[in-house]
């Protein structure tokens, strides 16, 4: 642990930020749900404020204490900062003899991020490999990942759909951030016990005061993170899961969940890694402009796997099944890295509750039988 700040420290540091030229995200109460949103200060943040997650349920409720990050993940994730759900790629434009070809600008703003939680950040992770790490570069992606600053906070309060100690993704966070913090209450006053990343972040917060832990500050720090992951709700045993799910195509328990699953889409939308896309292309009446853009795509979509013809998914449980075997299996193949990263939205926003922590159990336990 490298440093401590008390919360006008923070406030001060969200300021540097805006000076620098960033667009500063932090989680923010909108619409009875917590969501990233641009903040001037801390004090937009969702303080006393926790979420109550469960399988097809989302509630807030006041905390008894006025804790700043007393929340776990929101609807949203950084996905929506940084792979948005509808992007410009290029526009062409008549000019009465030829058409010009305009690639769509570069993002206006740096984002900067207060509160990135763990898991947020391996998912980053995951995106920064299938988007960044091969052949052909998401460019757009990879211009607002290069300008980013983020501020992480370990989770000390797990919630009840969170399995990111089984994912090996939290509670504390490894990497990717530029400051990292972990929110105590020490003699009645909050702080934010922290470490460093990267240069960047040494380099801002020495415009920032703050202090150096002492012995007692690192190790509360250290014991908060060290329980919350004994208190995380959920676990997934991921040991030989990949060949599991590859080797078990025909399951019959593919067809029982496809019974309750409505085909919404709404786990890859609410998922952080998920990065299926499709193109969309609008064009003036008059013809005198055309523009491509490209959308967040679901492999829940009937015509996401349209091809010959006809789609090759026709079934709600070849769709589900398509989905969670790319995702725990065919993704480690693909991108060496897991598509999961236990942050539990999947769960919690399936408006039937349907809960893959519990079905792949189920499933394994049938085919031992
Ligand atoms: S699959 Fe579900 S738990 Fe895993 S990262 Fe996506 S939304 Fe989170
Ligand atoms: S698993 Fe749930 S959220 Fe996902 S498509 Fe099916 S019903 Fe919708």
């Amino acid at each position: 642990m490298s440093f401590v700040l008390v919360r006008s420290e923070l406030d001060e540091l969200v300021r540097v930020l805006a000076d620098d030229g960033y667009d500063v995200y932090g989680p923010v109460l909108v619409d009875h749900a917590i969501r990233y949103r641009p903040i001037g200060g801390i004090d937009e943040i969702a303080i006393g404020i926790r979420d109550v997650q469960a399988p097809g349920e989302y509630s807030l409720i006041e905390r008894s204490d006025d804790a700043m990050f007393g929340h776990t993940v929101g609807v949203t994730s950084l996905k929506d900062l940084f792979f948005p759900p509808l992007r410009q790629v290029w526009s062409s434009v008549w000019d009465g003899e030829t058409y010009h070809f305009e690639p769509a600008g570069a993002p206006a703003r740096k984002i900067a991020v207060i509160g990135a939680r763990p898991c947020e950040l391996a998912a980053l992770g995951v995106h920064d490999t299938v988007l960044t790490g091969g052949d052909y570069i998401d460019s757009d992606y990879a211009l607002r990942r290069a300008e980013s600053f983020i501020v992480s906070v370990d989770c000390t309060e797990p919630g009840e759909v969170c399995f990111c100690a089984s994912m090996g993704t939290g509670p504390a966070a490894t990497s990717l951030f530029d400051l990292a913090v972990t929110e105590l209450k020490v003699d009645g006053e909050w702080e934010y016990v922290g470490r460093y990343g990267s240069e960047r972040g040494e380099a801002v917060l020495e415009r920032v005061a703050h202090r150096q832990p002492d012995q007692i500050e690192v190790s509360l720090a250290r014991s908060a993170v060290s329980a919350a992951s004994d208190e995380m709700g959920r676990e997934l045993d991921t040991t030989g899961l990949p060949q599991y799910l590859a080797s078990h195509r025909e399951h019959s328990h593919w067809a029982e969940i496809a019974k309750r699953c409505l085909a919404c889409g709404n786990c890859t939308q609410a998922c952080p890694t998920c990065f299926c896309v499709n193109t969309v292309d609008t064009s003036s009446l008059d013809g005198s402009r055309a523009d491509r853009a490209v959308r967040w795509d679901s492999c829940f979509s009937l015509d996401y796997s349209y091809m010959g013809g006809e789609p090759q998914r026709s079934s709600i449980d070849a769709r589900y099944r398509k989905w969670l075997t790319h995702k725990l299996s065919g993704w480690v193949e693909q991108f060496g890295t897991s598509g999961c990263v236990g942050c539990g939205r999947c769960i919690t926003w399936c408006p039937v509750g349907i809960d893959f922590t519990v079905e792949i159990p189920k499933m394994m336990e049938l085919v031992d039988a």
